[in-house]
């Protein structure tokens, strides 16, 4: 009872903390140019101790040229900062959350498991029950294996691919993000090898990226050549791809592509794995394998499925997955792996966006900003496309349709970051590059929507060629 009322009492605070906060009146003003100057106290001891004063990159905000968003609190669809001032969150901690933040129903089970303990070591039902839960939506799923981050999913996922198959080359795609192990970290090479990647960051050897082929999304005659080509094809373990790319903003795969990519790959003895951690149980209850159709042999999924813990997985058919020790011979671990407190998370989000109709009031709620936006854009003749499927979304400024890593190239840098700072001025926050996907989660409010769409139409009115 202590424990309901605590969280309860928690959320009220909050809640009327945020009323006296006052979205609105934050929007006028600069508030970019306003100070903050807590977070920038904050942010300059950060950097004395952690590197950029981040633990992952792209928070450090270098491509819209500010300083961070260091966070107090958030709930709901209002994420707010050490200074006071609050914003509506269209990151939500990377598409993780898709309850919104502070999710009371998530609080409360969260709460009441940790009091049995934090960690085992050992086996538990609960990874039973969310093993169950996701192998009864996703049907390619079979047996599942639980991990700590999208990284260790999609890094176990090949090792068991190349295991299973006894090869060794992968084919990924540019603009494709699977985490930052060795074998992904790469950029299309040059001239003749232009398919045979190089590493994209120091620290990598040369000999970890040379089984990685790394070739042009959406392309289905170049990468039908490529699979196709025995001098690769008996070669090929897997091919990974996000179905439905975020990391380079929205860009879904086209039928075709995905539909070839499944043909190929049965054809060769390769395995297909989508790479469905931003989009499973976020366009649908099956992910982007829903979507198109299409049964791939292993799946990775993370994000949505710890609930706004750490928690991943990748899973998939159950002779491939029996391959892994205990049972097999591909090794793969974790001290934290299937973690109780992550569980009831993940559980808890799967189960209230199983809810009938989730989904549908979602991407209506996306639909009241996309929908006028994209009416403005094409009645304004403006360079601009609103990428959208489902909850996610990304405005590409500068650019009328993006279908690869080299159209999202494209897109005007410095429009977007002066875009970015038109909308962190009134109080929205959205991800701080050009290539990320928006999210919108079941905590959105119609005012906020409206305010942040209105938001949108009055910056793109002020860069449409006819004003
Ligand atoms: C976020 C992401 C990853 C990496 O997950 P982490 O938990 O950040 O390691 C991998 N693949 C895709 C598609 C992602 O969006």
């Amino acid at each position: 009872m202590i424990v309901v009322y605590d969280i309860w009492k928690f959320w009220f605070d909050r809640i009327f903390g945020i009323d006296r906060l006052s979205l609105s009146d934050k929007g006028k003003g600069n508030m970019s140019e306003r100070a903050r100057p807590k977070s920038q106290r904050i942010y300059d001891s950060l950097c004395e101790v952690i590197p950029g004063g981040v633990n992952s990159p792209v928070r450090a905000c270098r491509d819209v040229h500010q300083l961070p968003l260091v966070a107090d609190y958030a709930m709901q669809d209002v994420i707010v900062d050490c200074d006071g001032c609050a914003y509506i969150d269209f990151c939500g901690s990377w598409g993780a959350l898709i309850h919104g933040h502070a999710n009371p129903h998530i609080l409360q089970a969260v709460h009441k498991r940790m009091l049995k303990g934090t960690s085992y070591g050992v086996t538990t039902p609960i990874e039973d029950e969310l093993a169950r839960e996701i192998i009864r939506h996703v049907p390619s799923i079979e047996k599942i294996r639980f991990v700590s981050s999208g990284t260790e999913a999609t890094m176990s996922a090949v090792r068991l691919a190349r295991g299973a198959t006894q090869r060794d080359y992968i084919v990924k795609f540019v603009g494709n993000y699977h985490g930052h192990a060795d074998g992904f970290l790469v950029q299309a090479g040059s001239g003749v090898a232009q398919f045979i990647a190089t590493a994209s960051s120091q620290g990598i050897p040369p000999e970890s990226v040379k089984f990685t082929l790394n070739l042009p999304y959406n392309d289905v005659e170049g990468v039908r050549a490529l699979l196709s080509n025995s001098q690769y094809s008996k070669n090929i373990a897997a091919v990974i791809l996000e179905p439905i790319a975020g990391n380079m903003g929205v860009v879904p795969a086209s039928k075709d592509f995905i539909q070839m990519l499944r043909d190929e790959t049965k054809k060769i003895g390769a395995l297909l794995i989508f790479d469905e951690v931003i989009t499973g149980f976020r366009v649908g209850l099956g992910g982007a394998q829903e979507y198109y159709g299409v049964k791939p042999d292993l799946t990775c999924l993370g994000k949505i499925i710890g609930g706004g813990f750490p928690a991943a997985a990748f899973g998939g058919r159950r002779d491939i997955m029996d391959q892994l020790a205990p049972l097999g011979p591909v090794y793969q671990a974790g001290t934290l792996s299937g973690n109780p407190v992550a569980m009831e998370a993940g559980l808890q989000s799967v189960r209230m966006a199983s809810k009938p109709g989730f989904y549908k009031a979602l991407q209506q709620k996306a639909d009241m900003i996309v929908q006028p936006v994209n009416e403005m854009i094409k009645q304004k003749n403006i360079d601009a496309c609103f990428q959208q499927v489902g909850s996610m979304f990304t405005l590409f400024l500068g650019k009328r349709h993006v279908a690869n890593m080299a159209d999202a190239k494209g897109t005007d840098q410095e429009l977007f970051t002066r875009f970015f700072k038109h909308m962190f001025d009134h109080g929205i926050y959205i991800p701080p590059s050009q290539y990320e996907a928006w999210f919108v989660s079941s905590a959105h409010t119609t005012p906020h929507l409206e305010k942040t769409r209105d938001a949108i139409l009055a910056f793109l009115s002020t860069i449409s060629n006819d004003s």
